[in-house]
Parts: structure tokens; sequence; C-alpha cells
């Protein structure tokens, strides 16, 4: 059975982090919103992935990046072509093309 709707961004960032700096950052602030949940919710108060670093490729324990699943991920890709159309994935090849092979119509622009 499908879960409850969700809104997604995707947002670009210029940084001084380094990667595990950012994923520092992005889980403090996912630790803070999941404090201020009050009932219950069903899914998460906030998720926040780091999709890209540049063009860089990580791979460790806690970071990989590109993030594995976004190539899976339509509401992920779409949003990330609205920025970047004509990006190069690292690992997974030209954007554009991850999207064409991506079932669309379960997704809604808002
Ligand atoms: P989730 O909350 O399901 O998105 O998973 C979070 C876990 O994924 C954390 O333990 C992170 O260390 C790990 N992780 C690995 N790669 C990434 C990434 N690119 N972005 C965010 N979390 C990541």
């Amino acid at each position: 059975m499908p879960g409850p709707d969700y809104l997604n961004i995707v947002c670009k960032i210029d940084t001084s982090l380094k990667a595990l700096e950012l994923l520092d950052l992005c889980q403090h602030i996912e630790d803070k919103q999941h404090r201020v949940r009050g009932v219950h919710w069903g899914s998460r108060t906030i998720d926040l992935d780091i999709l890209l670093y540049g063009g860089e490729i990580h791979k460790s324990e806690r970071l990989t990046v590109p993030h594995p699943e976004m190539i899976n991920r339509s509401f992920a890709l779409l949003p990330l072509a609205e920025i970047e159309p004509s990006l190069e994935l690292p690992s997974f090849g030209s954007l554009k093309m991850c999207l064409e092979q991506l079932e669309l119509s379960d997704i809604e622009k808002i």
C-alpha cells in the first residue's frame, strides 16, 4: 500500500563544508526537526539527503555520493533537472538519460 503524500525539494548550495561535515549538518537539522514531532505522524518529519557533492564520488560507512537511490527516485531527479538539466552524474551518466528510465506519472509539481 502506498504511503502518505510527501513534499520533496532539491536545492543546490555552495559550501565550504567537507562532505562529511555537510552530512553532520544535515543530520543535526534532522535531529532538531524530529524532536518537535508532536503526534504520531507515520512518516518522518524531514529527511535530508546529499544527492551529489560537486562531481565527487564518496564511499564510506556513513556517506555514499552520488546517493545510490537517486536514480530510482523521480521525485529527486525531476527537481534536480529543473536546476541542472544537462548534468552528468558521476557513476550514473547523464541526468536526462536517467530520467528517461523513470515513471513520472506518480509525482505532481506544486
Ligand atoms: P535515511 O534517513 O534513510 O536517508 O538514511 C540515513 C543514513 O544514510 C545515515 O546513516 C547516513 O549516514 C547514510 N547515508 C549514506 N549516504 C548518504 C547520503 N548521500 N545522504 C544522506 N545520508 C546518507
